[in-house]
């Protein structure tokens, strides 16, 4: 049912609570001391710990306090286990984080109605986290190709850009657009054309640094940020994009067909400059200098001129 760790420096209170909670189906793990507790919970990731007030050396408050401190251990829910039922040792032990706490006379069906509760909170806390975290991605992503969307593109970069206007750092932006995507997915169908953007998207995230943002900014669009880089240094990832679009072929097999599609895109780019207050105005030279691409024959890269 559950992991529990139980935190007790006297083995006759840790077999009898373990026959206990095994006898309820849940799996046991146990440590006589905090020191012993601590370094178990570097490769085990208890469910709960059930955590003895006192004991020897470091007390099951001070081992509380440790736990509920450390990010990587304070979402464990603990209940205390206490010999009596001092007020002092229990509001410190809620104070300090404690889920609940037991007296240690008390049946244990107290205890597994107490622990039964704690698990629940910890089951939604839980829940919670993980659809916060499917939100973010949600609202931050293109669902099609889990680059930033337009919306997230600009919010990290514009960070990027005061951070660069800050300590004068150079930063490039460039844009990306699929070269003849109208005749794409005229061949090969919406389907198609979606699996070429899929494709592109992975290609292209491959080619940039982990700090550079990319993003999908329109329907065949693309952006890339790129801070602490300037003209001749963004030249690199960019030709490579380039290469790594028009050098191979798109396979868009399907079950009894085998199709390839042959893609090329145009670059834009330019660097930041003093007057660039906001990023739209680099943005706007690189669109501008994207569609220089475009006239100048498509499948290449121009950096803006004026
Ligand atoms: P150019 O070389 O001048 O960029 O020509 P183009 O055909 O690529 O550009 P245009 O802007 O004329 O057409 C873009 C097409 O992209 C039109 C639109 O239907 C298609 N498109 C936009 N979003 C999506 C999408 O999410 N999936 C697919 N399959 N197509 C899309
Ligand atoms: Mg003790
Ligand atoms: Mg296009």
């Amino acid at each position: 049912m559950a992991t529990i760790l139980l935190v007790d420096d006297i083995e006759d209170n840790r077999k009898l609570l373990e026959f206990d909670l095994e006898d309820d189906g849940h799996k046991v793990l146990e440590a006589d001391s905090g020191p012993a507790a601590l370094e178990l919970l570097k490769t085990e990731k208890p469910d709960m710990i059930l955590l003895d007030v006192n004991m020897p050396g470091m007390s099951g408050l001070e081992l509380l306090d440790i736990l509920k401190k450390d990010k990587k251990y304070q979402s464990i829910p603990v209940i205390m286990v206490t010999a009596n039922d001092m007020d002092e040792e229990i509001t410190a032990a809620l104070d300090k984080g404690a889920n609940d706490y037991v007296i240690k006379s008390s049946s244990h069906l107290v205890l597994a109605a107490r622990m039964r509760t704690s698990l629940r909170l910890k089951k939604s806390q839980d829940d919670l986290r993980r659809a916060n975290k499917y939100l973010e991605i949600l609202a931050t992503t293109d669902g099609l190709t889990a680059l930033y969307n337009r919306r997230h593109f600009f919010e990290l970069s514009k960070k990027e850009l005061s951070k660069a206007r800050r300590y004068s750092r150079p930063l490039v932006v460039a844009m990306i657009d699929i070269d003849h995507f109208k005749k794409i997915n005229d061949e090969n169908g919406h389907d198609g054309g979606d699996k070429v953007l899929i494709e592109m998207a992975k290609r292209m995230r491959s080619c940039f640094r982990e700090s550079d943002i990319v993003g999908r900014i329109g329907g065949e669009e693309f952006a890339v940020c790129m801070p602490d880089t300037d003209i001749d240094s963004a030249m690199l990832p960019l030709e490579r994009v380039l290469k790594a679009v028009s050098g191979e072929v798109f396979s868009l097999s399907r079950v009894h067909r085998e199709r390839v599609v042959n893609v090329t895109i145009s670059i834009g780019f330019s660097q930041l400059i003093e007057e660039d207050t906001e990023l739209t105005k680099a943005v706007r030279r690189a669109d501008a200098a994207m569609y220089q691409a475009k006239n100048n024959g498509r499948n290449r890269i121009v950096e803006y001129s004026g």
